[in-house]
């Protein structure tokens, strides 16, 4: 029986250690980090994720503002509050809450945002420094997920680690960074062909493809570990993932929940890198 990798605990302790540095930052030097979000629209995740992105930051510590828009709003009026935001010395970070409408050209928008202040990651010159091992800011959860193996000391070099999903936001990110680490990455999406092969194969498996029980128990590896991304609503309305949980958890070493698992990781790490760059814009 595999045992569960518990994101939850990860997610409080991390934000215990950045809660410890934004006081030091506090006291030292006389800076409170400050994150600011830009919500449109009242879709129910959105509004919920930012709910508990505002919690996270009070709870370490981080000062937050959420800048909320209908969602008839003109790409105009987004454009000057990030312009405006770049250069407001109260906010270290911005966060753009995706998905904006699609009347509104999310890319040329989030282009937008001082490299600077990218907490998210997502900016083409972060993601450039991650593909030639730079410091940069890097997206959140790829950066949780691989905190969490690390805090379970879970060896990622040499692994062969299984990537389903190639989004900007997970795959791909993901991929460079456990290549940093010495993995050995195959990417799914798909096109892939037998998907259950290549999974099979899997000493450490990613699913990231938002496919409720995508991923059958039995294709899992003996001893493998499971990290589950996939968010989704089971026919009875439950958050559950990409994985076949109690199937995969019969054969898995470590395995993570949904919920409970890699979630509570993206909002950790998020917190951790406003602390990041606030750190790097006083110094
Ligand atoms: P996305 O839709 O942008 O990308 C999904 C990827 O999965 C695509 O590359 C696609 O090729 C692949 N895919 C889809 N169906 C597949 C299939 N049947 N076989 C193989 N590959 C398949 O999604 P995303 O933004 O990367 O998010 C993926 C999932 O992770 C979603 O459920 C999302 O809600 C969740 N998510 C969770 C967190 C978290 O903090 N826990 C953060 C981001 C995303």
């Amino acid at each position: 029986m595999a045992q569960i990798i518990d994101g939850k605990s990860v997610a409080l302790q991390i934000k215990l250690e950045v809660k410890e540095q934004v006081d030091r930052l506090r006291s030292e030097y006389k800076v409170i980090p400050g994150l600011a979000v830009v919500l449109v629209g009242d879709d129910v995740g959105s509004v919920t994720y930012v709910r508990n992105k505002q919690k996270a930051c009070d709870d370490v510590g981080i000062h937050s503002r959420t800048f909320s828009f209908s969602s008839d709003v003109e790409q105009k009026e987004l454009e000057i509050l990030i312009l405006e935001l770049n250069h407001n010395a109260q906010y270290n970070g911005i966060l753009v809450q995706m998905p904006l409408p699609k009347r509104i050209d999310s890319r040329s928008l989030l282009n937008m945002i001082d490299e600077h202040k990218d907490v998210d990651g997502l900016l083409p010159s972060n993601m450039g420094r991650l593909v030639i091992g730079e410091e940069a800011l890097y997206p959140c959860t790829p950066l949780g997920i691989m905190m969490l193996l690390q805090r379970y000391s879970i060896p990622v070099s040499g692994a062969h680690v299984v990537i389903i999903g190639r989004s900007t936001l997970v795959g791909k990110p993901l991929a460079l960074m456990m290549l940093a680490a010495n993995a050995t990455v195959t990417m799914c999406h798909t096109k892939t062909r037998d998907l259950p092969g290549i999974v099979k194969q899997a000493d450490i498996l990613v699913a990231a493809a938002g496919r409720l029980g995508l991923v059958k128990g039995e294709w899992i590896k003996q001893g493998a570990v499971v990290i589950d991304v996939g968010m989704n609503r089971s026919p009875g309305g439950k958050l559950a993932g990409d994985v076949e949980f109690e199937q995969a958890e019969k054969r898995a070493s470590f395995i993570t929940p949904v919920p409970g698992g890699v979630g509570p990781m993206t909002i950790a790490m998020l917190m951790r890198n406003t602390l990041i760059a606030t750190e790097r814009q006083i110094r």
